[in-house]
């Protein structure tokens, strides 16, 4: 291969960007954050060397600078093999990523009014990266694709059926690229094949959500039209009562100071009154902090409950998987909520789940557990490039 394969990843302020080798290993990173302000900022080498970067930069100057970077530093040298990018909202239209050309580009536009947030920010970034390589092959990979397999009785509202009709409200589903990946890594430490391993996979970072996937295709997942359904997050409330809408509306508030509310003045944010952070959360409930181990308490509740309901998607359950930033390290989290579901026989091994799975293959279930619960790392970046690697290839 000629050179390293780049990922891009647009956020709505922020831009990661990373380089990986044709063996997928990563090679270097770059991130940009805080773009659009005055103090819009840059680092490279997994994030230690500083970039300069002007006021107000936006996510095409970002990546500019980041790529330039990456040059004078020598990490990138000539063009890369190929670039994926990550994009949030695929709509109906991406059930896998897309080589990206005229058509994708036109579709991944018709898809922004679903996510305004993201999509033509991930637009952005492909237009900077085709005008520095305009001969380099580019991949969207689609947060939404993983869960095209939902079955209709999964993805639709009980509202008229002319919102989906005609604005294609439904529920998309998120987080997709981390999913699939558990998915695969499920059934490799399990020794199956993905087409035979059947999982509930919790992704609990800033973000948080829940799918379960059968013989290795989502059948039913949290997230809905947008992010905001489903788990309680960082500062996403998730699950609310669809009246509250026009209880607020009807106390004066606008759509636009509803939005700003439930995403983000709410979840463990607004429940605490302090953070959204869990590990912070977690020390402020060990020294009294009632508001604290309140919003610890919903959110464990709220995802038990979650587990609950994708059993109903199931017919054989091969692993409960945890994993993104509270998945992965929080052990108080994997326990208290395993502790609301011992109906279904999941027990944890207190031993294993203290060093967060790393002893054993991610293994933290307890010897008399009905079913496996497994701790993995994600590593979104990886399936992205992946992605890209395979398009080169094939
Ligand atoms: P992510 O969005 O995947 O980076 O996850 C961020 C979340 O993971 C934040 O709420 C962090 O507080 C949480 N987190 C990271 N490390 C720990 C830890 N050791 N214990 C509890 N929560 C953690």
């Amino acid at each position: 291969m000629e050179g390293p394969i780049l990922v891009v990843n647009c956020g709505s302020s922020s831009l990661k960007i990373a380089l990986f080798d044709e063996r997928l290993t990563k090679l270097a990173s770059a991130l940009a954050e805080r773009l659009g302000k005055d103090d819009a900022f840059g680092a490279i080498k997994d994030h230690k060397d500083h970039v300069e970067l002007a006021a107000g930069a936006d996510h095409k100057e970002a990546l500019n600078s980041l790529v330039a970077a990456l040059r004078d530093s020598g990490l990138l040298e000539g063009q890369p093999a190929a670039i994926g990018h990550r994009v949030v909202h695929g709509g109906e239209t991406f059930r896998e990523a897309a080589l990206i050309n005229r058509d994708v580009l036109a579709a991944i536009k018709d898809c922004a009014s679903l996510a305004p947030l993201h999509n033509p920010v991930n637009l952005t970034g492909i237009e900077a990266t085709t005008a520095l390589f305009p001969e380099v092959p580019q991949i969207a990979v689609f947060d939404t694709a993983f869960h095209q397999t939902l079955p209709p009785r999964a993805y639709l509202y009980a509202v008229p059926t002319r919102l989906y009709k005609d604005w294609g409200v439904r529920r998309y589903g998120f987080h997709g690229t981390s999913h699939q990946f558990m998915a695969r890594e499920a059934a490799r430490i399990l020794g199956k094949t993905p087409a035979t391993t059947s999982i509930i996979s919790a992704h609990l970072g800033n973000g948080c959500s829940i799918t379960a996937i059968r013989d290795g295709n989502s059948v039913d997942t949290s997230m809905g039209l947008t992010p905001l359904e489903g788990l309680v997050m960082g500062t996403r409330s998730g699950d609310v009562d669809p009246g509250l809408f026009d209880f607020l509306a009807n106390k004066g508030m606008s759509s636009q100071e509803v939005h700003q509310l439930l995403n983000k003045e709410s979840g463990l944010f607004g429940l605490s009154g302090q953070t959204n952070d869990m590990r912070s959360l977690c020390e402020l409930a060990n020294h009294g902090h009632e508001p604290s181990q309140t919003a610890i308490d919903v959110f464990c509740f709220r995802l038990a409950r979650y587990i609950g309901g994708m059993m109903a998607s199931l017919d054989q359950l091969d692993a409960l998987v945890f994993t993104g930033g509270i998945g992965e390290n929080s052990s108080l989290v994997r326990k208290q909520t395993l502790g609301h579901l011992r109906l279904f026989g999941f027990t944890i091994d207190d031993q294993l789940n203290s060093h967060h799975g790393s002893i054993s293959d991610g293994q933290i279930e307890g010897a008399d557990s009905r079913f496996r619960v497994l701790v993995i790392p994600t590593n979104e970046e990886l399936v992205i490039a992946r992605e890209a690697l395979a398009s080169r290839k094939g």
